[in-house]
């Protein structure tokens, strides 16, 4: 893979710098030059999603995409129906931001087979399909590690997540790749190949896996700091016709205890050398 020159497609999540606001994390991403902010919804909460795309694209950065909607299996119809509302109100609220794609972390109940959270994920999306195609928002299935596979995705490769966008077959359903869950899948380029040839890949995230790692969740590294070969995954997701932002996704209590200046400095060198 040949390095990568400029920040042209580095694109950060604002979980990453979680400890600054939208407007903090406008200003400072805008002036280390990265291009493009994926919005987490918590950022905006009880604000105008209008007024705060307005705001991210007046700094000169794209909006890339909104984490996040999904969770749609349930054990009760009730529970199902709630996360059928609310994903509509995440397309909302990204077409308001100007974001053109809602990434799903697409859940799991609990105690209740994968097979049919599976089932209860693929309703749940051709629920809010139509609304998405409506407001011509893009739904991206995100595969989590199956470690996550008990409460927080039941789809837990890239394979199951081809499978059900192919299945539902739509222009505005595809997938979105995180390296932290998909690394260790020996199936991974074949089936990234596979999800570039069906048109379905849609989103490209990075970080990296620590050893040992000491939180399931908020223990995420810098690119550079682990063991995923990320210039592999990238050659892969390139071949595959890929050709959208690069986006670092990090959920890190020690990064978010640290200056998030010099955070943002350390991500910049980061990718531009181990992406
Ligand atoms: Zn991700």
């Amino acid at each position: 893979m040949t390095a990568i020159q400029d920040l042209s497609k580095l694109c950060v999540h604002t979980i990453t710098t979680k400890p600054w606001s939208v407007e903090e994390a406008a200003e400072a991403y805008s002036a280390a030059g990265v291009s493009g902010m994926t919005v987490w919804r918590d950022v905006y909460a009880d604000r105008d999603p209008q007024a705060v795309g307005a705001m991210v694209r007046g700094y000169g950065l794209q909006i890339v995409a909104l984490c996040r909607g999904g969770f749609f299996p349930h054990a009760t119809a009730a529970g199902r129906q709630e996360a059928i509302e609310d994903n509509k109100r995440a397309i909302d609220e990204a077409a308001q931001l100007g974001a053109p794609q809602v990434v799903l972390v697409c859940g799991a109940a609990p105690g209740q087979a994968l097979e049919l959270s599976r089932r209860q994920i693929r309703d749940g999306i051709e629920a809010v399909l139509p609304h998405a195609e409506q407001r011509d928002i893009q739904l991206a299935i995100e595969p989590l590690h199956p470690m996550y596979a008990d409460d927080r995705s039941a789809i837990s490769t890239l394979g199951q997540a081809n499978d059900m966008a192919e299945e539902i077959d739509s222009a505005h359903l595809g997938v979105a790749l995180d390296v932290y869950h998909l690394w260790w899948d020996p199936d991974l380029e074949a089936q990234i190949e596979r999800c570039g040839a069906a048109d379905n890949l849609l989103a490209f995230h990075i970080c990296d896996w620590k050893t040992p790692t000491t939180d399931l969740l908020f223990d995420r590294g810098l690119m550079g700091e682990g063991c995923i070969d990320i210039p592999l995954i990238r050659g892969w997701v390139e071949a595959a016709g890929f050709q959208g932002f690069h986006e670092v996704e990090i959920f890190s209590t020690v990064r978010w205890d640290s200056d998030q200046t010099e955070f943002l400095e350390e991500i910049k060198q980061a990718y531009l050398q181990h992406v």
